[in-house]
């Protein structure tokens, strides 16, 4: 087989900006299988040009223009910088291939604008499209595999393609690792419910944390597990066995259930910096916070007493709360985030709102029977900012204001000060201060005050939301254009819209 010429782009970000902390902390959100893909491609002799987006980089920059395929990575909200970006390379005869999480979403729209779309991947998949592609005229193939693969490539063969992204960054360099796939627990919002839960290989594990002992210095380390440490004797016995206390920092997301004080002075020991856990809702998902019957105030007031312990040990603490739940009614929802955070100063608050993502899981059919499902842009559809479907116990004024509110609360200049002091290492309170004052507090709460107003003022918008006109209003258009930039002149036309009802219909194509 001739060797090929491919280029690799990994979308972290859906369009040009200034920001500060894009510029020093996004790129280490790099995702892992963009560099699975670039192993294997070198693996079978071709040649691999990787890149990434975080909001700076040039067009020129991401790719050669004399390759002859071109893989995207992107999530819904980078979707349309993904699509303009194919229309962009297949204008010049290469052929483009669209993986990541909206190519398992929303996979028909993407074969509008791709020539493949790849879900679940693996070697064999891949192997077969890089033998046999080519340019399709009017609509794209999707490829997906039977299951996520049981092995990928590690830290030691991703290594290259780390070493670029970490040469243009100064401050806090992060190296993504993976050491399971899939989540046991069942919360229907979440992609990762529905794969299998699955431990990769833990020799491959042990040598690529010895690898990282043994050639850099003080290395942290991001866990992408979905779910850390489900099985946590077996990655605390594996990290045990290669790196000396103190020789790695890790950042990890894990659930509540396991965060014992045996376990969690057990991470600390062994290094862990930063955890995650989910509460998510006061109302709901109380099995993976091991909170079970507990609602309201009183998981209010569990959930604090355990997180103030993970905080005497672990520096740095970020709870996820998503709102937008059919069970949220009323005020409280958000005054019982209020009190927690009173009761967990030096926490720091991870603000999701529901987004219902195509065919991302089984569950979505709920909203699509109920007609409920607003075709955002997908550009619009970051989980922290938008609700896309018609809340069922809120009009769309009182939501967002809720939401406002709560965010005020949570980044007023007190509760960052005592954030601030609440942490008691240096590095993690100056990170958590950059994203309160960034992307935390200021950035979602500027997004939902112009949501907030065109809620009130505008009739294209307000048409909009009560599904009378399907035309996306001017100013999301205008938002789009902007963060584009140079990109907005090769976004397909129409491709601001959608079907939102993407899992039916895709059972009635299948059927
Ligand atoms: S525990 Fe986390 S990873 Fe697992 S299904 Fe729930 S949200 Fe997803």
């Amino acid at each position: 087989m001739n060797k090929l010429r491919i280029s690799i782009i990994d979308l972290i970000y859906n369009g040009y900006t200034h920001s500060l902390y894009n510029r020093a902390m996004l790129a280490n959100f790099m995702s892992i299988m963009p560099q699975v893909i670039g192993v294997w491609c070198r693996e079978e002799g071709h040649e691999v040009n990787y890149s990434i987006f975080t909001g700076s980089q040039k067009l020129k920059n991401f790719s050669p223009d004399n390759v002859d395929l071109v893989f995207i990575s992107a999530f819904t909200f980078t979707a349309q910088f993904a699509y303009a970006l194919s229309n962009y390379y297949r204008s010049k005869g290469i052929v483009t291939v669209l993986g990541g999480p909206h190519a398992r979403c929303y996979p028909e729209d993407a074969c509008r604008y791709f020539d493949y779309v790849m879900g679940l991947t693996d070697k064999a998949l891949l192997i077969d499209l890089l033998h046999n592609f080519e340019m399709n005229s009017s609509f794209g193939t999707y490829l997906t595999a039977p299951a996520q693969p049981k092995t990928l490539p590690g830290i030691r063969q991703r290594w290259e393609f780390i070493e670029k992204v970490h040469r243009k960054m100064s401050v806090v360099k992060i190296i993504p690792m993976i050491g399971s796939l899939g989540c046991p627990y069942n919360c229907d919002f979440c992609i990762d419910s529905e794969i299998p839960y699955q431990v990769l290989d833990m020799e491959e594990i042990k040598e690529d944390l010895a690898f990282l002992v043994k050639t850099e210095k003080h290395p942290k380390v991001g866990w992408f597990d979905p779910n850390f440490g489900v099985q946590f004797n077996v990655f605390m016995e594996t990290i045990e066995s290669v790196v000396p206390p103190g020789s790695i920092e890790f950042v990890a997301e894990c659930s509540l259930s396991i965060l014992n004080e045996r376990n969690v002075k057990r991470l600390r020991r062994n290094g862990f910096v930063v955890i995650m856990p989910g509460i998510e809702s006061w109302y709901e998902y109380g099995k993976k916070s091991k909170t079970g019957s507990h609602v309201g105030m009183e998981k209010v007031k569990k959930a604090a007493e355990q997180v103030n312990m993970i905080q005497k040990h672990i520096p740095q603490v970020h709870i996820n709360f998503m709102f937008g739940f059919d069970s949220d009614a009323g005020e409280l929802p958000f005054t019982l985030t209020k009190r927690f955070i009173d009761l967990v100063p030096g926490t720091y608050p991870s603000y999701q709102i529901l987004s219902i993502f195509g065919q991302s899981t089984k569950s979505n059919f709920r909203y699509e029977d109920e007609n409920r499902i607003i075709p955002f842009p997908f550009h619009m559809m970051r989980p922290a900012h938008t609700l896309n479907i018609v809340p069922k116990n809120y009009t769309w004024e009182e939501f967002n204001m809720y939401m406002i509110d709560l965010l005020k609360y949570s980044f007023s200049p007190r509760a960052i000060y005592r954030r601030f002091k609440g942490i008691h290492y240096n590095t993690s309170r100056w990170i958590t201060l950059l994203m309160s004052l960034t992307v935390g507090g200021s950035g979602k709460k500027r997004f939902l005050s112009d949501m907030l107003k065109h809620i009130r003022k505008d009739p294209d918008f307000q048409a909009f939301l009560t599904k009378e006109s399907p035309q996306v209003p001017q100013f999301m258009r205008e938002k789009v254009k902007k963060d584009l930039g140079p990109l907005w002149y090769w976004l397909p036309d129409k491709s601001l819209s959608y079907n939102p009802n993407a899992l039916s219909k895709a059972e009635s194509y299948y059927d």
